[in-house]
């Protein structure tokens, strides 16, 4: 309850008030019992003279009367001097003693009063005086104590009296009495204003914080939509105003941190490499898509030990100094992947592990390696046989001329599959690169067919294979766009093999069609077929089903590659036709019309 402000500003008040009441009030009572005992002696003095009793004509009376042992005249004297002396038979008498004995002689008070008297200091010191003959006056008071007295020694001839006066301070009493009354009513009113004050205090100083404090609870709670009203310009005003500020810098700071979170997130979850986050008992924090595609199994349901445990333990990973990190290779399935393990440097500990697929790079270096090798071995065939028959010719001097010339021929050919090898070699390099540019021009699809059919006619013709067009019965083939004379030479190596790879008299039949957007062009022969084995690699560079034959025919094994590159330019397709039983079938697809920067062509 005292925790609020407004009930410590109330305390305060209260603390204040009450504290500054009771010294006031000590002040007063102490200053008003100090003022009652000055006034006391003051007034003995102005009827007995200074301290010590002077031969003022009042005390030479007193003391002649004492000379004579009068007691009677000298209670006269005191009593005619009652008014000067305040004497009052309720707080203030008088008592005459006997100066040597301190015996009751008379007073305006009797006997027994004087009696609970008798050990008043200044009466004994009186006595004392008396009895060593130096006349001290007894006037002597302890504000503290609930009576004030003076004992004035009076002496005359052989007698000694002693004048006492008492006074029991009722008189000072009832007065603190009423002024502490007074006090604790104005301390009652003190307290009450104080309240009143403090709900005012409240209203200037309490409700202003009141409000920055649901303002910053707004703030904490992510609400930035309202800035707090600036109603003083005194010091919670300038608070408002920068916790204003603050708000507004922080609301920056937060949307800009929140937009490159979520430019990480996106990264995170697009990125192609794997990310797994382990914390330092090897449970995963965070895992991307891709980390769980790789490994083949949802990531998040695993712990680092059963996923990363065989190439390296947590503990040692997380012992690693960055940036040192651990790295191996892993084989899902017939993914190989690329794995980094780092330690993460946050005070929990905890690795990160990268995942990187290498298995296209892989099959890329592979198949380079491949591809190298098949160049090598393709030419080097033919070179050598070039070699042993050209040195066969040139140290052989007695070779029948019918002999040599076939040597020759021999020789001739070989050099022409050369550059047939690094004819198609280059012809794939620019494709390759996308150096070799594509003439685009419209043409109909049917003359670069006939066209093509009319080259390979007397070679069919010498393998006394049918040539069979089918497109002619009804269909009408529309003008398409591409390069001419790449197509025809697509055309021209998919006829050329059903030819080649196609017994003496086969039928060779050349389909072609169109169906929506698109155009067809079928090869079908009656030959050797490829086996089902081979039909996925037949695209393939180099890759020839039977090589011997492949050879023989004059084929360089890059044919049907170059095909497909060029298809693959015009936005096409090239693949087997399913086939049941001997024969192959090849299909072409192409797009009637190209686009180049959006203009369909
Ligand atoms: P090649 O120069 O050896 O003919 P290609 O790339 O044109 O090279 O063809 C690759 C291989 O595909 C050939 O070696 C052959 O084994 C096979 N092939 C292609 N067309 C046919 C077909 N019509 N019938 C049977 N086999 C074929």
């Amino acid at each position: 309850m005292f925790r609020s402000l407004h009930m410590k500003l109330v305390l305060i008040m209260v603390l204040l008030i009450t504290s500054l009441m009771t010294i006031v009030g000590a002040f007063m009572m102490t200053s008003i019992t100090s003022f009652y005992i000055d006034e006391f002696y003051q007034q003995i003095e102005s009827v007995f003279g200074a301290s010590n009793p002077s031969n003022t004509p009042f005390v030479s009376s007193l003391r002649s009367w004492t000379a004579e042992g009068n007691v009677l005249k000298l209670q006269e004297m005191i009593e005619a001097k009652a008014g000067d002396l305040g004497l009052n038979s309720n707080t203030r008498n008088y008592y005459i003693l006997d100066g040597r004995t301190g015996a009751f002689l008379a007073g305006s008070d009797g006997q027994d009063a004087f009696d609970r008297l008798q050990s008043s200091p200044n009466l004994l010191a009186v006595r004392s005086g008396i009895a060593s003959g130096d006349g001290t006056v007894g006037d002597q008071s302890d504000i503290a104590s609930n009576y004030m007295d003076v004992a004035i020694p009076i002496t005359g001839g052989e007698n000694a009296y002693i004048i006492y006066i008492y006074d029991n301070r009722d008189t000072v009493s009832a007065l603190n009495g009423q002024l502490f009354v007074i006090i604790l009513q104005a301390l009652l009113v003190g307290l009450l204003i104080s309240v009143l004050l403090s709900f005012l205090l409240s209203k200037t100083m309490i409700i202003p914080i009141e409000r920055l404090t649901e303002g910053a609870e707004r703030v904490a709670a992510g609400d930035f939509s309202d800035a707090i009203a600036v109603e003083s310009t005194d010091e919670i005003g300038i608070l408002t105003t920068t916790f204003n500020d603050m708000a507004e810098v922080l609301q920056d700071t937060l949307e800009a941190v929140e937009n490159e979170r979520n430019k990480l997130d996106t990264l995170f979850l697009h990125m192609t490499d794997g990310v797994v986050s382990f914390a330092g008992d090897g449970t995963v924090l965070t895992s991307n898509p891709a980390a769980s595609s790789m490994l083949g199994r949802e990531v998040a349901f695993y712990d680092y030990d059963a996923l990363f445990g065989e190439q390296a333990p947590l503990q040692k990973v997380m012992a690693l100094q960055r940036p040192n990190f651990v790295s191996g290779e892993l084989h899902v399935g017939r993914r190989i992947l690329e794995l980094y393990l780092a330690p993460v440097s946050d005070e929990a500990g905890g690795a990160m592990a990268v995942l990187h697929d290498v298995t296209a790079q892989r099959k890329n270096d592979e198949m380079r390696k491949e591809f190298v090798a098949n160049v090598s071995h393709e030419l080097r065939t033919p070179l050598t046989n070039v070699r042993s028959y050209a040195e066969t010719l040139r140290y052989d001097s007695e070779i029948p001329r019918e002999i040599a010339e076939s040597f020759l021929d021999i020789v001739i050919s070989e050099t022409d599959r050369m550059t047939r090898i690094v004819q198609d070699l280059l012809t794939l390099s620019r494709l390759d690169s996308g150096r070799a540019d594509l003439r685009m021009s419209r043409f109909p699809l049917v003359e670069a067919i006939e066209s093509v059919c009319r080259a390979v006619e007397l070679d069919a013709q010498k393998h006394s294979h049918t040539l069979v067009r089918q497109y002619g019965s009804g269909i009408t083939l529309p003008v398409i766009t591409g390069d001419r004379s790449r197509l025809e030479q697509v055309m021209m190596n998919v006829i050329g093999n059903a030819i080649k790879y196609t017994p003496d008299g086969g039928t060779i039949s050349v389909d072609a069609g169109i169906t929506g957007q698109k155009v067809w062009i079928e090869v079908a022969d009656n030959g050797i077929g490829i086996p089902q084995q081979d039909r996925e690699r037949i695209f393939d560079r180099f890759y020839r089903v039977d090589k011997a034959r492949s050879r023989e025919k004059g084929g360089t094994g890059l044919g049907l590659s170059i095909a497909k590159e060029i298809v693959l330019r015009h936005h096409g397709t090239i693949s087997l036709g399913s086939h049941d039983g001997p024969g192959c079938t090849v299909r072409i697809v192409l797009p009637v019309r190209q686009e180049r920067e959006g203009e369909l062509l």
